[in-house]
């Protein structure tokens, strides 16, 4: 190989290299982005799982109130339980250890237990 064909190997290698640290640099960007996403969705979940958590117990809190004076007419319980109740049939948990997460037509026997304490 003469010292012109290296040359120009070596050039070639120098600018792949140099492509390969722009992409680099780009991914490295991306990355950065997906991170920045990632941690803002997780605080966002953190948050809204709390939100749900609240919502979920005011409404048993709730039901219970009300199924204690309505208990004998076999009232059917109120809206947070219609909620609920419709947020299940849709495929979604409501229990609260994964309230909000697809069910994939599982039945879930947390979320099933909460039913059972709300139809007291
Ligand atoms: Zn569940």
């Amino acid at each position: 190989m003469g010292n012109r064909e290296i040359f120009d190997q070596v050039s070639d290698m120098e600018k792949q290299i140099g492509e390969l640290y722009e992409q680099l640099g780009d991914l490295k960007g991306k990355l950065s982005d997906l991170l920045e996403e990632n941690h803002r969705l997780a605080h966002e979940n953190h948050h809204l799982r709390n939100h749900l958590d609240n919502f979920t117990e005011e409404s048993v809190e709730k039901q219970q109130k009300q199924s204690d004076s309505k208990q004998q007419k076999g009232v059917f319980p109120g809206e947070g339980y219609d909620n609920l109740a419709r947020l299940y049939e849709e495929g979604f948990h409501i229990c609260s250890l994964e309230f909000g997460s697809p069910r994939r037509n599982e039945d879930c026997i947390f979320c099933l237990d909460f039913f059972d304490k709300t139809k007291l």
